[in-house]
């Protein structure tokens, strides 16, 4: 499948009073065309600040500072690179986003109706009358119940649920090739985040959207996504087909992930594991494995020197020393084996 984006050796950094935060650190992933990939890891893993960078909306050049040497090349191009004119073309147009909390993106002075058409007055150049006969049918599309009457109300009018699905219809108005969604359920109650994800697959296959699904719970992927890239400290960690991901984990801190996700052989009085300890300051990031101080396997080596990546199987790669030849075997935990 052909790639619609390539993101090389991203650096970013924030300075703060702190020091220099850096952020994401040397971070490499391609996303091809009409596919989901997901993001995922535990806030401050640099999942976000990853997606912001793509659509340019960290506030650059202070306090956010893209190093040099970073790419991230949109069919070809680097967005790096753009300038404002660039970027306002491709944003909406080619790239959208839709965030977690939707009242924070929605404008509440203007009708939804309104804020789906401007976007295709400006990208597609259609009158104030095609634009909002072309809202409405977004709203209807993304099963808005009575979609001509709501397109005139505000977003206070709509439920939290109809506000993420009038985001999603913002966001898809101009048949965006990549829809990037930042914790697109996290606000919302168990059965409406599972209608948005649906939806959001949904509208993946009848418009040939390509996601980046950004995500802290690996329970949201499994039906989702194509594609897992576990992200630490900055760092992908482990990526992988969602099958390997799940089947084949091989990484402690993705063992960790899995574990913190309730499986059908959970039971009402089990203790759901949770990893102990936090991230690694990124100001003073570790010259070895950053996830060494909360591993329990971690070995001499961890502490030394950044693992290298092993190639697992085909698409599926780790960052661990567990892999190198000299290592100790150590096996998947068994709770992680009893789902296969
Ligand atoms: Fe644990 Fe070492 Fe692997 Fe890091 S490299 S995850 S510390 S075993």
């Amino acid at each position: 499948m052909e790639k619609i984006l390539e993101v090389k050796n991203l650096q970013v950094s924030f300075h703060t009073y702190a020091g220099e935060v850096k952020a994401v650190r040397g971070v490499d992933f391609h996303l091809k065309k009409g596919e989901t990939l997901a993001i995922v890891g535990e806030s401050g893993c640099g999942k976000t600040v990853t997606s912001k960078a793509i659509m340019r909306l960290l506030p650059e050049p202070r306090p956010a500072e893209m190093k040099e040497g970073s790419e991230i090349l949109f069919n070809g191009k680097d967005i790096l690179k753009m300038n404002e004119k660039e970027l306002r073309e491709i944003r909406g147009s080619e790239i959208s986003m839709i965030f977690q909390d939707p009242m924070t993106s929605l404008n509440p002075t203007m009708t939804v109706g309104k804020q789906i058409a401007e976007s295709l007055r400006i990208h597609r150049g259609m009158n104030k009358n095609e634009a909002m006969a072309e809202a409405i049918k977004m709203l209807e599309l993304v099963n808005i119940p009575n979609a001509d009457k709501r397109v005139n109300q505000y977003p206070h009018e709509f439920s939290g649920g109809m506000r993420q699905r009038a985001m999603i219809a913002i966001a898809l108005a101009c048949n965006p090739k990549i829809l990037i969604a930042d914790e697109p359920t996290t606000a919302l109650d168990v059965t409406i985040q599972a209608q948005i994800m649906d939806l959001i697959r949904d509208l993946q296959e009848k418009l040939g959207t390509a996601v980046i699904l950004i995500t802290h719970d690996l329970g949201v992927v499994a039906d989702t996504a194509d594609r897992v890239q576990v992200m630490y400290a900055g760092q992908v960690v482990e990526r992988g087909a969602v099958k390997e991901i799940f089947n084949n984990p091989q990484h402690p801190y993705t063992w960790a992930l899995l574990q913190s996700v309730p499986r059908l052989e959970t039971k009402n009085k089990d203790v759901l594991y949770s990893l102990n300890g936090t991230p690694p300051d990124l100001v003073k990031p570790p010259v070895g494995c950053p996830f060494a101080a909360r591993c329990e396997y971690c070995m001499g080596i961890c502490l030394e020197e950044m693992p290298e990546i092993t190639i697992v199987d085909g698409e599926h790669s780790v960052a661990c020393w567990l892999k190198h030849q000299m290592a100790p075997k150590v096996e998947v935990p068994e709770v992680l084996r009893k789902g296969e």
